[in-house]
C-alpha cells in the first residue's frame, strides 16, 4: 500500500579524515580518506544516512568522492525528493532506469534509503534484507606500511589485544622476490597464531602471478586477492584452476552480472562482496546469492569507508549464512577522528553488528562539523598541515 511519507530533502557532503598510518597500496598510498555522507529527510521526520568511499581518489576505480557528491546532487537527488520514502525498493528500481552506472552514489543512497525504513519500522537494516545469522563477524586487519618488521609489530599488537588474529599485506608494488620474502618473514613470525592473505590489486602479469601463488603457498599464505586485472577471466581461471592457492575476485565484481560470468567460468574460490562496488546492499546480496549458488566461498570485503558505510556492510554481512573468510570491516580503525556518536564494538576478533533501527548509528556533529571539506576553517587547517609536510 503506498503511503504518503516522501522525502523531502537530500544532501550529500564530503568529510576528509586523516589516517593513522600512511595506507600503502599497488594503486596508490593514502594518508586521509574522503567519504562522501548522503543524508535524507522524510515527512516523517524520520533522518536516512548512507555513505559513499573510495580508495585514494581515482586511483582505485571510475568513482571519486566528488564524483560521488555531483552524481547525488544532480542526477540522484530530484529524482528521490518527493518519492514515497516507505518503498526504497521502488525508487532503487526507477533509479535503476534513469541512472546507469555510479554504484558508489547508487550505494550511498539505497544505505540511506534503508536506514529511514528500518528506523520507521522500528527494525534494523539486516532484518530489511532477510534477517541475521550472527551478531558479530570476524574481522581482520591490513598491515600497509611496507616495512617488514613494523608489520610484524604492529600483527603482534593485534593479536595481544586480541582485535584481529587474521592479515592482508598489500603488495604488488616490489618486485615479485621482495614481496614473497615479506610475506614469508611475516607468516614465519606469526605461525599458526594468524592467517595471513596478500592483496596484488591486479599488479602482476599472469606470468608474474603463477610463480607468485606457487611461492607465496609455500611460505604458508592463505589466499591471494586480485593477482591480476580484473577484465581477465580466462586468467584468473587458469590461477584458480592451479589449485595451489585460494584466488579471492574483488575489483571484477561489479554486482551479480559480473559475478555470475567469473562464477560461470571458475575464475574465482573467492568473492570479495563490497556493497558500493556491487551497486548497493540488494544487489551485494545478489551477488553473494551468485557465490553461493556456485559453491563460491565469501569474504565481506571494504572499500575502506568510514562507520556508516563499514556498519551498512555489516548489516548485509550479518545475513550471510557461510562467511568463511570473514571480513575486512576495519575502515573506521584506520581513521584518527571518531565520525560516529557512539564507536564500534571491535573486540574479541571481530565486530558487533549494531542492532537499533536502521543502521543503528548516528554521526558525531562536531566531527562532521570538523572534518566537512566545505567548512570554512577546513581549510587553513589542511593548509597548515601541507606546511609542516
Ligand atoms: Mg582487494
Amino acid at each position: 500500500m503506498a503511503s504518503s511519507i516522501t522525502i523531502d530533502s537530500v544532501e550529500a557532503f564530503i568529510l576528509d579524515v586523516p589516517t593513522i598510518r600512511p595506507h600503502v597500496l599497488s594503486v596508490a598510498t593514502m594518508r586521509s580518506q574522503a567519504m562522501v555522507i548522503v543524508r535524507l529527510v522524510c515527512s516523517d521526520g524520520v533522518e536516512g544516512i548512507g555513505e559513499g568511499t573510495t580508495i585514494g581518489g581515482l586511483s582505485y576505480g571510475a568513482e571519486s568522492p566528488e564524483g560521488i557528491k555531483l552524481a547525488v546532487d544532480t542526477y540522484f537527488a530530484p529524482v528521490l525528493t518527493g518519492a514515497d520514502a516507505t518503498r526504497p525498493a521502488a525508487i532503487m528500481a526507477r533509479l535503476r532506469r534513469e541512472i546507469a552506472a555510479n554504484h558508489f552514489a547508487r550505494n550511498a543512497v539505497e544505505t540511506a534509503l534503508l536506514d529511514a525504513q528500518g528506523k520507521r519500522l522500528g527494525v534494523p537494516v539486516s532484518e530489511l534484507l532477510g534477517g541475521r545469522v550472527r551478531d558479530r563477524l570476524p574481522v581482520l586487519w591490513t598491515l600497509a606500511s611496507g616495512d617488514t618488521a613494523r608489520d610484524i609489530e604492529e600483527a603482534e599488537a593485534m593479536l595481544a589485544s586480541r582485535r584481529h588474529d587474521a592479515f592482508k599485506l598489500k603488495i604488488g608494488k616490489r618486485p615479485l622476490e621482495a614481496d614473497v620474502a615479506h610475506a614469508a618473514a611475516i607468516k614465519k613470525a606469526l605461525g599458526d597464531r594468524a592467517s595471513v592473505r596478500v592483496d596484488v590489486n591486479q599488479a602482476w602479469s599472469e606470468v608474474t602471478a603463477k610463480r607468485g601463488l606457487a611461492m607465496l603457498a609455500d611460505a604458508g599464505v592463505d589466499l591471494v586477492e586480485q593477482p591480476i586485472r580484473a577484465s581477465s577471466l580466462s586468467g584468473m581461471a587458469r590461477l584458480t584452476a592451479m589449485g595451489r592457492l585460494a584466488v579471492m575476485a574483488d575489483e571484477a565484481l561489479y554486482g551479480p552480472e559480473t559475478g555470475f560470468a567469473y562464477a560461470a567460468a571458475g575464475a574465482a574460490d573467492v568473492f570479495a562482496i563490497k556493497i558500493a562496488q556491487a551497486g548497493g546492499l540488494t544487489a551485494a546480496r545478489g551477488l553473494a546469492a551468485i557465490a553461493e549458488a556456485a559453491g563460491v566461498a565469501l569474504y565481506g570485503g571494504t572499500m575502506l569507508e568510514g562507520g556508516v558505510g563499514t556498519v551498512a556492510s555489516a548489516q548485509l554481512f550479518a545475513t550471510f549464512a557461510d562467511l568463511a573468510f570473514g571480513t575486512e570491516l576495519f575502515g573506521p580503525l584506520l581513521l584518527t577522528e571518531e565520525v560516529l556518536a557512539q564507536p564500534l564494538d571491535y573486540s574479541d576478533y571481530s565486530l558487533a553488528v549494531p542492532d537499533g533501527p536502521g543502521l543503528g548509528i548516528a554521526l558525531n556533529p562536531d566531527a562532521v562539523a570538523a572534518f566537512r571539506r566545505d567548512a570554512p576553517a577546513r581549510t587553513t587547517v589542511l593548509l597548515s598541515g601541507q606546511a609542516k609536510g
